[in-house]
């Protein structure tokens, strides 16, 4: 396990970068090249050979994220869902994984549509319950999976609870952990075996990369299985799209400890509002995760949800009425999102029909506050400025969205 002391923000800034060294630009290029030139012995003597099998742009970000983990090493992928198949890929058949009933639904849609037929068994529990972990766990099982907090349902897994019971059995604990990310968030530290990030939401942080990541604290057999499912089956990201990513995370710290003291404020605002019937926030100190939450994380994320009272058709109408608060898909941008999320998810969903989740991104808090009290009918919207001099609104209120 690397054993870097120095804190997150330093280690967001300088793990896994040098200056070129062939031209000392003081930050890298990127590498598009395929293929690297082979020595007269026949090798490839600076550890490159083909794009495939690795890349600089894509070693020095798994320098970078297994650094900001704690970690001792890292497979970025494609997506995060390659990433999550990575994992079970890397699994040798008929094995039993017992999964949190709350992760990304595209983890269960993974495991139910594509890992079912190739004998890979999935039991769905309560994962913040730990007797229901432990009740679930047969000899063959292979993995213990959870996501905390959960997306979008925003509920919370003791880790060092599920890390003892999966080792108990045998088995290992991956925890995905994209909406607490390592600056709010360390799962080794709590006695997780691996970590997994969607990159394309906080820790890209600006909805313009898809990427995903599998970080390892230890280097061992298992993660090297992973390692050949990646450059063998190769859903490997770009050297761009490395690139990109390993720009944002030199301001991840600074990012998502703003959005998360902005999506309390938010939180606070709605759990007092008239309308809403529930928050789904474990920076709430009424929260069902509230304590767990403060034990392993240093602030609790910038993704909440709400329901509304009146149901389902006010719930669909709201993000229709946000001037701010983009309606789109998706979380951890600096931009802020708001989605009913039964919709997107689709029949499968364990979204109630009458929430709506919101990812916070750098707004300022009143702004933030201040649309959602005009989308909840709280004050008249306000009158659409004009953007540019010819008088072309960015966005009118009649603009069909
Ligand atoms: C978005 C998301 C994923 C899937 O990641 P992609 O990059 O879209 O493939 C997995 N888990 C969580 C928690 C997510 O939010």
């Amino acid at each position: 396990m690397s054993q870097d002391a120095r804190r997150i923000e330093t280690l967001a800034v300088h793990a896994g970068r040098t200056p070129d060294p062939a031209t000392g630009a003081v930050m890298p290029p990127i590498y598009l090249a395929t293929n690297y030139e082979r020595d007269a012995t026949g090798a490839c003597p600076r550890g490159f050979e083909y794009a495939r099998e690795g890349n600089p742009n894509r070693q020095m970000l798994e320098t970078s994220l297994a650094a900001l983990e704690g970690g001792a090493a890292a497979a970025c992928f494609a997506s995060g869902n390659a990433a999550a198949a990575a994992v079970f890929q890397a699994l040798t058949p008929a094995r039993h994984v017992v999964i949190a009933q709350d992760t990304y639904y595209g983890t269960a849609v993974l495991l139910k549509d594509i890992f079912a037929a190739w004998a890979l068994e999935a039991t769905f529990v309560d994962a913040t319950d730990p007797q229901a972990i432990a009740a679930a766990m047969r000899p063959s099982t292979a993995l213990a999976w959870v996501e905390t907090p959960s997306n979008p349902l925003l509920s919370v897994v003791d880790i060092a609870r599920a890390a003892e019971i999966a080792h108990a059995q045998g088995a290992r604990l991956v925890v995905e952990n994209t909406l607490g990310t390592p600056a709010l968030q360390r799962p080794f530290e709590f006695g997780a075996d691996l970590v997994v990030h969607s990159t394309t939401k906080f820790l890209g942080g600006h909805s313009d990369v898809l990427g995903g990541v599998v970080i390892a604290k230890v280097e061992d057999e298992f993660f090297q299985r992973i390692r050949r499912v990646q450059i063998v089956a190769g859903a490997v990201p770009s050297p761009f799209d490395c690139w990109l990513l390993q720009r944002s995370l030199k301001t991840l710290p600074c990012r998502v400890r703003a959005q998360s003291e902005t999506a309390l404020k938010v939180a606070r605002f709605l759990a007092a509002h008239k309308r809403v019937e529930r928050v789904l926030y474990p920076g709430l100190p009424e929260s069902p995760g509230y304590l767990t939450a403060k034990r392993q994380m240093s602030g609790f994320g910038g993704v909440l949800s709400f329901t509304l009272k009146e149901g389902p058709a006010a719930a669909k109408a709201l993000p229709a009425r946000t001037r701010i608060f983009t309606h789109a898909t998706s979380i951890g941008g600096v931009e802020s999102l708001i989605e009913h999320r039964a919709s997107a998810e689709g029949p499968d969903t364990r979204a109630p029909q009458n929430l709506v989740r919101l990812s916070i991104g750098l707004e300022h808090p009143d702004d933030l506050i201040g649309d959602l009290a005009q989308a909840l009918g709280d004050a008249p919207p306000p009158a659409p400025q004009p953007v540019f001099p010819g008088g072309r609104l960015l966005r009118s209120p009649q603009a069909s969205r």
